[in-house]
């Protein structure tokens, strides 16, 4: 049996793939099995973040791999802390746990909200308020975080305590958070998966407030538009918030697994010995490769990822075929006339990934795409969209 066979015979079939073995790569071109080439403007899903392949992150990831490539959480390792600080330095926060994926960033953030309030006010202040149309992860707490009822079908009874409000509908939020019984506020501050929508930022200056009076924490789930994405670390420095938890994954490791929840003022050390924990959490190897990677997301590559934003913005609006583009830095969504389906078939066979979010055609390229390719990209993608 090939690839294929074998992955349609033994693996559970709960990703529609698209007709293509990769197999290696090198920055922002990938190859498939029979050696065609493709310009990669999905990175994954936002997480090769300095592409295919890169040099630095492999010596790093290599080297702590020659010398130990795990050790139980009872010990000290050194990769580890010095993300914790680096992360912690570029988000403006205190302290981390480190998890495996974005989904345990946000159940870690969970826990620690119910905590915070618990341990202030005791019980019957634990609702977590998340906002339709928002994605935080796929076990049965993130899911339940998760406004989309599409995703709900089958998998019930959720985790209590629970409540989903419009995005961008402040008086929606007042009544929900002045009801009382409210632990804390979970939201993207660009919702990913439900098709690149940018929060309006009086929006959210709002709903940062009504939290900081009400004592309710503030969560903001990095997973997607974090670690340089947007053109700035995190993606909350757009919005001149400051979050009691963030919590972040996908780029962080530069492509090995690896998600992280970021404590602020209020909630360092809720966290206790023995309250929550994770057997590979701060893996040394992915907390090497993360090093690598976040040490590089200075100002000067967030520049270029604005830059680099603004141009496919300008290349895109107007085009023939597209309605709308959305988003900010190299987290962009097209609204297009076309199933977007198509499109990404289209482009594959013209050597392009793209990626799909709701009806929109979503981009998320390696934040060091050199402009060439990327230029070499857009116009097929006009290309596309136009015919
Ligand atoms: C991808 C994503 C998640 C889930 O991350 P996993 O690593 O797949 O668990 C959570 N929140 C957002 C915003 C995401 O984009």
């Amino acid at each position: 049996m090939d690839v294929k066979q074998l992955t349609q015979a033994y693996i559970a079939p709960t990703y529609s793939r698209t007709p293509l073995e990769l197999v290696r790569g090198k920055g922002s071109l990938v190859y498939d099995a029979q050696g065609n080439e493709y310009i990669d403007l999905g990175s994954g899903i936002a997480v090769n973040a300095l592409g295919v392949a890169d040099e630095a992150w492999q010596q790093a990831v290599i080297e702590q791999v020659l010398k130990l490539q795990h050790a139980s959480n009872y010990y000290y390792t050194a990769p580890q802390a010095e993300l914790a600080q680096l992360l912690c330095q570029k988000g403006g926060m205190q302290q981390v746990f480190f998890g495996n994926s974005g989904a345990e960033a946000n159940e870690c953030a969970i826990k620690c909200a119910r905590k915070y309030s618990h341990d202030k006010y005791g019980e019957g202040r634990s609702t977590i308020v998340t906002l339709l149309n928002s994605f935080h992860g796929r076990t049965l707490t993130t899911l339940t975080a998760t406004g989309q009822e599409s995703l709900h079908a089958h998998f019930g009874p959720f985790t209590p305590g629970f409540v989903y409000v419009p995005a961008d509908d402040l008086a929606a939020m007042e009544q929900v958070l002045k009801a009382g019984g409210v632990a804390a506020v979970m939201m993207e501050m660009i919702q990913g998966e439900g098709g690149v929508h940018v929060l309006d930022t009086a929006y959210v200056q709002a709903v940062y407030a009504l939290c900081q009076k009400l004592d309710v924490l503030l969560i903001v789930d990095e997973v997607q538009a974090g670690n340089g994405r947007t053109g700035k670390y995190f993606s909350y420095m757009h919005f001149g918030i400051q979050p009691d938890i963030v919590s972040t994954a996908k780029a962080i490791a530069g492509g090995l697994p690896m998600g992280a929840t970021l404590f602020g003022e209020k909630t360092k050390d809720v966290l206790t010995a023995g309250t929550h924990g994770s057997t590979y959490g701060g893996n040394p190897v992915c907390a090497a490769g993360g090093v690598s990677v976040v040490r590089r997301i200075d100002d000067a590559l967030m520049e270029s990822v604005a830059e680099k934003g603004a141009y496919i913005k300008q290349a895109l609006m107007g085009s023939p075929g597209v309605q709308a583009v959305t988003g900010m830095g190299l987290m962009l969504g097209i609204k297009v006339d076309k199933d977007a389906k198509d499109v990404v078939a289209q482009c594959r066979d013209k050597g392009v990934l793209v990626l799909t979010a709701k009806d929109k055609i979503r981009l998320l390229p390696s934040l060091n795409i050199p402009m060439e390719l990327l230029q070499k990209a857009v116009e097929v993608l006009k290309e596309v969209l136009a015919q």
